[in-house]
């Protein structure tokens, strides 16, 4: 099973592996009150993005290095372990220096084989465990091949992230989930752990538990879950985190499957 590869790795899980923390880091104020709260909880990783690619220009670009800075202070207050997203050689280059626990690549960079390849090479020599999020569209073969760029780089503690597929038909949804999609990497990839980001897939809190049940009824080994105390003065994703109370209940209400209880 893929979670007992991510305890492997040195996560703690219980059930499920989860990571969760604000779509970004905000102020020290705001890492430090969200760590504490999701202390305790279960959780695998706090997550909180420092870069953030926005899709336009002119919102809220992340608060860059700093960020690090908080979040290291989160872990050593906490003992949380600690990861972000990185888009380029700089990012990995500042989060090796961190010591952070765990990298992403995000929707956006997984589309562009050479940033790929990239954060690949600045990676070269380490073994941080990384998540792969899918591209934007429904490539499997860009998400597959991103994964395959980093293993040839060397690392072995790679796992996967299904965040939805931008579309411009489906309205239910900010993302569509496109299940076949993580399902054939399932098949293609039966060695690489996969988890769930029903965060990005619905744009709204409240469609949030629906999904992650989805993802756990098909064997996902996890989930990534975007929480902030207090959503609406978010600077980024305001309309899909969850309070840390929310979080909570909307994880012990999930059913698991005989075979990962
Ligand atoms: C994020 O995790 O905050 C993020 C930007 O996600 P994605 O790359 O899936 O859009
Ligand atoms: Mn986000």
């Amino acid at each position: 099973m893929g979670k007992d590869i991510i305890k492997q790795w040195g996560f703690p899980l219980d059930n499920i592996f989860l990571a969760a923390g604000p779509c970004s880091a905000e102020s020290e104020q705001q890492v430090l009150e969200t760590a504490h709260a999701l202390t305790e909880k279960g959780v695998g990783f706090f997550r909180a993005g420092i870069w953030k690619p926005r899709t336009r220009p002119g919102s809220f670009e992340g608060v860059g290095l700093k960020g690090l800075a908080w979040m290291d202070r989160a872990r050593s207050e906490t003992g949380l372990k600690i990861g972000t997203e990185v888009a380029e050689p700089s990012h990995v280059e500042a989060c090796l220096e961190y010591g952070l626990d765990v990298l992403w690549v995000g929707a956006r960079t997984t589309t562009n084989p050479f940033s790929v390849q990239a954060i690949a090479d600045a990676l070269r020599g380490t073994d941080v465990p990384v998540f792969v999020k899918n591209p934007m569209s429904a490539d499997t073969g860009l998400w597959v091949g991103a994964i395959e760029r980093l293993a040839n780089a060397g690392l072995t503690k790679l796992g996967a992230i299904h965040r939805g597929v931008s579309s411009a038909l489906e309205m239910r949804y900010r993302n569509a989930p496109a299940w076949k999609m993580p399902i054939e990497l399932m098949r293609l990839m039966p060695e690489v752990p996969i988890i769930c980001d029903p965060s990005h897939i619905c744009g709204k809190a409240s469609l949030i538990a629906t999904i992650a049940q989805e993802a756990m009824d098909l064997l996902f080994d996890g989930l990534m879950v975007e929480v902030h105390p207090d959503p609406p003065s978010a600077l980024s994703d305001a309309a899909q985190q969850l309070t840390p109370a929310q979080f909570v209940s909307m994880v012990a209400d999930l059913e698991l499957p005989h075979e990962q209880s």
